[in-house]
Order: C-alpha cells, then structure tokens, then sequence
C-alpha cells in the first residue's frame, strides 16, 4: 500500500485509475478504524459528474453493505436530491473517512489525515466542477479547516476551479428538522449551478 495514493500518478484513465484505487483502499490499514470496521466504503457512482458530494465517514448500514449513505441519513439523502431532480446514480458520493468509526463516534483528526490522500485522489480523478460538503467534518477538510457550519453553509467558495457548497449533513437533518429548511435553501443552490452545469454539456 502506498502511503500517498495520489490519483494523477497511477496510471490510465481517471475511471481506470479510480478502479484501482477503490482496490488498494480495500486493503489499507493506515489507521486504526480499519481495526473496527467490518469494510472499506470507498464511494460510488458517476466517475464523469459534476457533482460530488462528501460526508462524514461511514455508519452501520454502509458498513454492512460497502455503499455510503445507504442508512437512515441515506434515505433522507436520496429524497433530498429526489426533490432537487438530482440523480443519485448521476453523481459521485464519498465520505471524508472510508472506515466506520467505532459507535459512529466523530472520525479523529490522525485518521482524517490518514484517509485525505484517498478523498483528494476522488476529486482530482472525478474532477467535478461542483463539490457539496455534507456536515462539519466535509466542511473543515475541504471548505476551510476552520470554518463552522452554521456560519459558512450555502455560501459558495470557489477553491483550486471548484465550486465548494457547504450544507448541513443529513443526519443532523433527523436530529433536528428545523434545520431542513436551511439545507433545502442550500440544495436549491447546488439545483440551479448543478443545472447550468449539465445544460453546458447539452450544448457542447
Ligand atoms: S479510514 Fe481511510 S486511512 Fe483509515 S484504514 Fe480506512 S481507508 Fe485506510
């Protein structure tokens, strides 16, 4: 296993390359959640979007079945971009840790910085134009390490040619529905820029 599984030196092409990385974080041991879990969950879906979106790190259900945002918080999710008229199977879902912490508690920072290569290696190689921060954890490690989600969500941050977008993360939707009003203000911006995005590559 390589210590800095940088996407643009493996060789091929970015859905080659992106295979190939799947397969070596399946076998990667650079942090002590890999210890707990029962499997790595890499991420999933369209290798060409233009949209990615980044969670926290894995819960029981995505443990169990090796696909991130498949529990409740997933099903909330999928409605979200339901009403959005976002496609799941259209965009590309990851979290910022591949490895299920221990009774779901927050990933520490060591294995945040052990994972990162992995969630930077996704970005360059999906090379979305818009990437949502789903919760905190998302928000600190690809918006601004200090930001606080409360202050920064649904304020666009244009980062090395990205769009950033910050929203709250699904699960706190569930502890907290007042808060579902903020996050849907939040994915009627990603509607509208994730539109613009998909008409351009209708006119091109
Ligand atoms: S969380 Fe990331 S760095 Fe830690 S063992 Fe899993 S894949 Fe490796």
């Amino acid at each position: 296993m390589q210590e800095d599984p940088g996407g643009s030196k493996l060789p091929g092409k970015p859905a080659e390359k992106l295979l190939q990385l799947q397969k070596e974080a399946a076998g990667c041991s650079l942090c002590e959640l890999r210890k707990t879990c029962s499997q790595v969950v890499f991420g999933e879906g369209n290798f060409s979007t233009r949209l990615m979106l980044v969670g926290e790190g894995p819960g029981a259900e995505e443990d169990r079945l090796g696909r991130p945002f498949v529990g409740r918080a997933g099903q909330l999710l999928d409605r979200i971009l339901a009403a959005a008229e976002i496609k799941r199977e259209d965009v590309y879902i990851t979290n910022v840790v591949k490895c299920r912490p221990p009774s779901n508690r927050l990933p520490l920072q060591p294995e945040v910085d052990a994972c990162y290569p992995y969630l930077r290696a996704q970005i360059e190689l999906v090379n979305p134009e818009i990437v949502l921060c789903l919760g905190a954890l998302a928000t600190r490690t690809l918006y601004d390490k200090n930001a606080a989600i409360t202050r920064v969500r649904g304020q666009w941050k244009e980062k090395d040619g990205r769009c950033i977008l910050a929203t709250f993360h699904p699960a706190a939707l569930l502890r907290d529905p007042s808060k579902k009003k903020f996050a849907w203000e939040d994915f009627k911006k990603i509607m509208a820029v994730y539109r613009n995005t998909q008409k351009e590559v209708a006119d091109e």
